[in-house]
């Protein structure tokens, strides 16, 4: 599709969108906002509130991205605002230690009970290349495992086969990544324990670890099957590597310990960002305290950050996991169930194939009639039907990722007069969706 399909929805966002793409490559700081899986005009958004975004023309939708997961509790949320204004007030970066990294890492470390120590950095990506170059100085080794669909942020040696925005644009091997880090990288096909094993055998005393997201949700939401990730420990344990889990998209989401709060299977070392980070840049790496002793000043492995901690930053993500108890993820959990219903009600009405996948409350709809196991599952799915589903429910004032290997996102903030707006507008988006060709 053509990214001149939609100019005239949205004349104030694509005057916004020109002026970008004179001084930005393409128009966008992150490739997956420029809509140019689906096709349109990216809308550029002015203010949040609640479950709910307004572009530069003035047009209202339901948020079902979520920032891509941080806003859990919806935009604005009034305390994580106070908070946020009492830290800027004291000041917005001291380049020094400070109380609030202390207490967000506390805080962290009391809900994650694998979490014995945390570093914390400013983005995911930052996360999951130190948990790597951790997880290489602790063992001494160079490889590193990780699958098919699973995106870790654009760490050179983890863009491999990623998912997300690289799976959206079904990018090959990107350049500017050397052939010696990519060498290092061993990617196998998501849910399958025998590849790993073999993997394992192939390459005896050189895997530093395996990387794989808690549950993947950047190639959609694709689950691991029962034991997998349990398999992935012990086939760790047995090898001498680390197991490491990339909870930037599951933490603080899909439970209060995240995944691992479903599951229960503990790594060595695991990753943050998202919500931890209450809108901001925040994220971490954590795990073992005899692994995380050998990070600097404590030990050897190099790894510092100027804005690390930042003190506007951790109050933020501190007040969003204060105001996220039992209760909260109760009504997100529910909130996630009402709408994929409606969506699977919708869908089937018209007759269109579809599989919904969920990780407690992060979901995703594949336009095929197969479960999705891995990522070339995922790639199987009709995604011409996705394009005319998206762009129904966007003109009727709903926001979906643009893209159909991306998780929804819900919040607290999501209540019955959101439901609602998604539920008037999905019969039509099932109509477009069995109406578009390919
Ligand atoms: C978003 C994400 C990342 C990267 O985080 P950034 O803050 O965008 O760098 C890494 N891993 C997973 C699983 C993610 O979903």
């Amino acid at each position: 599709m053509s990214e001149l399909a939609y100019p005239y929805e949205a004349p104030a966002s694509q005057a916004l969108f020109d002026r970008a793409a004179a001084v930005t490559p393409g128009g966008v700081n992150s490739p997956v906002r420029a809509f140019r899986a689906v096709g349109g005009t990216p809308r550029f958004m002015v203010s949040g509130s609640g479950p709910y975004l307004t572009d530069a023309d003035g047009r209202e939708y339901v948020d079902l991205v979520c920032s891509w997961g941080p806003m859990i509790l919806g935009h604005a949320h009034p305390e994580v605002i106070a908070a946020v204004q009492e830290a800027v007030a004291r000041g917005t970066s001291f380049g020094t230690p400070a109380e609030g990294e202390v207490a967000l890492a506390e805080a962290m470390v009391e809900r994650v009970a694998p979490l014995e120590e945390v570093r914390l950095v400013s983005s995911g990506t930052e996360a999951t290349m130190s948990a790597i170059r951790l997880a290489r100085g602790f063992t001494q080794r160079t490889k590193v495992i990780k699958f098919a669909g699973c995106y870790h942020g654009h760490v050179d040696s983890l863009l491999a086969a990623a998912g997300s925005g690289v799976a959206t644009f079904a990018l090959p091997d990107t350049p500017g990544v050397t052939g010696a880090q990519a060498s290092d990288t061993i990617v196998l096909p998501y849910n399958d324990l025998e590849a790993v094993y073999a993997a394992f055998a192939a390459h005896p005393g050189e895997i530093a670890c395996v990387i794989t997201e808690a549950s993947p949700g950047n190639m959609g939401v694709v689950p691991p099957l029962p034991g997998f990730n349990q398999g992935l420990k012990d086939a760790c344990a047995a090898n001498g590597a680390l197991f490491v889990s990339d909870e930037v998209m599951t933490g603080f989401r899909t439970s209060r310990a995240g995944w691992f709060g479903v599951e229960g299977v503990v790594p060595d070392l695991m990753t943050f960002g998202k919500v931890m980070g209450g809108g901001f840049p925040a994220a971490a790496f954590g795990g073992r305290a005899d692994v995380m002793a050998h990070l600097a000043p404590a030990g050897p492995v190099y790894q510092a950050g100027t804005l690390s901690g930042n003190p506007v930053a951790t109050a933020a993500g501190l007040a969003q996991l204060r105001l996220l108890d039992d209760a909260a993820y109760e009504k997100v959990d529910a909130v996630s169930a009402r709408i994929q219903s409606l969506v699977t009600e919708a869908l089937a009405k018209e007759g269109v194939a579809h599989t919904l996948q969920t990780a407690s409350n992060m979901f995703s709809v594949f336009f095929t009639d197969r479960p999705v196991r891995n990522y070339e599952d995922a790639k199987a799915q009709e995604s011409f039907r996705f394009t005319a589903f998206f762009h129904s429910l966007l003109s009727n004032g709903v926001y979906l990722p643009p893209s159909s290997f991306e998780s929804w996102f819900v919040s607290t903030a999501h209540d019955e007069r959101a439901v609602q707006r998604i539920a008037d507008a999905l019969p039509a988006a099932a109509r477009a969706a069995a109406e578009a060709t390919a």
